[in-house]
């Protein structure tokens, strides 16, 4: 079980409310979607549900649609950056490198990638 923030002390929770400043790709009723502030591709951008949640399992638990919807946000950014090849990926928990608990599916391509990741 990870230590989750609540809302108010939440990083992603801040950027959807728009107190924090990212560099928005796409905003919509469900999911906002910023470029990551430490890239690790040449297109990474992070698709993030307005409903806080800890991580994707936590999401997928409470609102299983809202795991296809925010997939189906990510391959439309995907789309919208020009990316036929791409990753998805949902870090879960911090041994796998979480480190924001609120659910995000990052977006990752423009090079090739690797596999299997470190
Ligand atoms: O999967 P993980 O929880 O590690 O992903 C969080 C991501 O949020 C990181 O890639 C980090 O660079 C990004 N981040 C960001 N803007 C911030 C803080 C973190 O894009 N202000």
């Amino acid at each position: 079980m990870t230590s989750a923030p609540d809302s108010a002390d939440c990083l992603f929770c801040r950027i959807v409310a728009g107190e924090v400043p990212a560099d928005l790709v796409v905003s919509t009723d469900e999911v906002v979607a910023f470029r990551d502030i430490s890239p690790v591709a040449p297109i990474h951008v992070l698709v993030v549900p307005r409903e806080h949640r800890p991580d994707a399992a936590a999401t997928a638990a409470d609102d299983p649609a809202a795991i296809g919807r925010l997939v189906a946000a990510a391959a439309e950014v995907a789309s919208h950056e020009g990316l036929d090849d791409y990753r998805m990926v949902f870090n879960t928990g911090p041994g796998a490198g979480q480190s924001v608990f609120h659910t995000h599916l990052h977006v990752l391509g423009g090079r090739d990638l690797a596999w299997p990741p470190g």
